[in-house]
């Protein structure tokens, strides 16, 4: 839990010597609790401070990382509401597979898994993580299915099976995937975990209620196992949403570290609208990992567009590279379209000069992501501040044409750009990006 300034003042030794920079212990203590500085610039700490201190900076959720490479980042988290800060690690979805399915469907799901790709503002996105669960009575089949999921998606894995010893045999053949062991209760732990430790993969834990949870996770986590997962008990949608906002609650405001975990969720059931349903409140409250039940383009498209909504910082705006854009292969001759840096205001501004069929050259000078009419209002999309970015990229030595097009919305800037950029020929496009493809028709016909 987070440790207030006056508290942290109590730790630190009050001499005020001012070593740190700050002049009193106080202002230090103060700059420590809003995380403007580190206890390291005071050379006088006790290691009593080191240890509080260290412990109150660990983030409440714990942080667990999977894949070969530890790239799949779960957990820490640290606030309850997106808006108190932002959601820090996005929920991993995964498909799942059964070694009982035909031949024909297993090799086109996993082909499926490994190509899929979206593109969501300049970002690509894909399936997380692979399921393997058993639910047939071939362990070697089960096994063997795992191995062939990791050698042809190269995801980790989800490995489910109400067999310890399948479990075990199948975590060694995909050793070093980063995978997680699902399903692991109080019977099997013990035998499960030194598995994990062999393989390099977590362990997904479950019980029947929060506090058989509570005191399973307790007892691995004081144990030394340190990557852990938990399955909450599967109950209708509604109690799992209380369960999961219950022991968020627990680990963020009552320091509960074992249920400080990020968690899993099976969905089941064949009804798209209800997997849709079921996935969107794991991915809105707090699901670590969402496993759904098969591969479907549609619903993973919804749940990824979703996902990167709610695990972007609400108070930073998604942004591109200023710079100058080329469309539709332009030639030096090309009229320059200018808009800011805001993904949505590029990607819609230069998805419809692409479809206007216009060779152009698009101009995006740095907005700090802020759409059209707020850069301007906020000084940032000014005639000076085009010309000056327009001049910082020496467009002149690229462009020879002299037509720049300013967006309609700040029309009034271009008696300032003409100023600033003299030589060219400023035009007031429309308002509306949706309008470019009309405008240029009769400008550039
Ligand atoms: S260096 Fe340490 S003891 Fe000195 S003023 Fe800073 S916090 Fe206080």
């Amino acid at each position: 839990m987070a440790l207030s300034g006056l508290k942290i003042q109590k730790l630190l030794p009050r001499t005020n010597c001012k070593e740190c920079g700050s002049n009193t212990c106080l202002a230090f203590a103060m700059k420590l609790a809003a995380k403007k500085a580190e206890l390291a610039a005071c050379p006088y700490a006790s290691d009593e401070a080191k240890r509080v201190l260290g412990a109150a900076a660990e983030p409440p959720v714990r942080g667990v990382k999977l894949g070969p490479d530890g790239g799949l980042k779960l957990g820490e988290e640290t606030v309850l509401y997106r808006h108190e800060r932002s959601f820090v690690s996005p929920t991993a979805l995964a498909v799942d597979l059964d070694e009982t399915l035909p031949e024909a469907q297993i090799e086109a799901t996993l082909a499926a898994i490994r190509d899929y790709a979206i593109d969501r503002v300049g970002d690509v996105y894909g399936v997380d993580m692979v399921s393997i669960t058993q639910r047939g009575s071939r362990p070697e089949q089960f096994v063997a299915l795992a191995k062939r999921a990791w050698e042809r998606c190269g995801k980790p894995l989800v490995l489910r099976s109400a067999d310890p010893q399948a479990l075990t045999r199948a975590a060694l053949a995909v050793k070093g995937s980063g995978s997680l062991i699902a399903g692991v209760t109080d019977d099997n732990a013990d035998a499960l975990w030194p598995v994990a430790q062999q393989s390099g993969h977590a362990l997904g834990v479950t019980a029947a209620d929060l506090d058989g949870l509570v005191v399973l996770t307790r007892r691995l986590l004081e144990a030394g196992c340190q990557d852990l997962i938990m399955e909450l008990p599967s109950l209708s949608l509604a109690e799992r949403l209380q369960l999961a906002s219950i022991a968020r609650r627990a680990a963020l405001e009552g320091g509960v570290k074992p249920l400080g975990l990020p968690h899993i969720a099976f969905l089941e059931g064949d009804d798209l609208l209800d997997l849709a349903v079921t996935a969107t409140t794991e991915i809105c409250k707090y699901g670590g990992i969402v496993v759904l039940p098969r591969f479907d383009a549609s619903l993973l498209a919804a749940m990824l567009t979703l996902r990167l909504n709610i695990f972007t910082d609400p108070q930073k705006p998604i942004q591109v590279e200023p710079g100058l854009y080329p469309i539709v292969e332009p030639g030096p001759d090309s009229p320059v379209f200018v808009t800011t840096n805001f993904s949505l205001t590029y990607f819609l501004v230069s998805g419809e000069l692409e479809n206007s069929g216009l060779s152009a050259w698009l101009l995006v000078p740095e907005c700090e992501g802020m759409s059209v009419l707020t850069a301007w209002a906020a000084g940032k999309f000014s005639g000076a501040h085009i010309a000056r970015f327009a001049k910082s990229i020496e467009i002149e030595d690229k462009v020879q044409g002299r037509t720049i097009v300013i967006p309609g919305l700040v029309a009034q800037i271009s008696g300032e750009l003409e100023e600033t950029m003299p030589g060219w020929q400023v035009l007031v496009g429309p308002q509306q990006a949706a309008d470019l493809e009309g405008f240029i028709k009769t400008r550039f016909g």
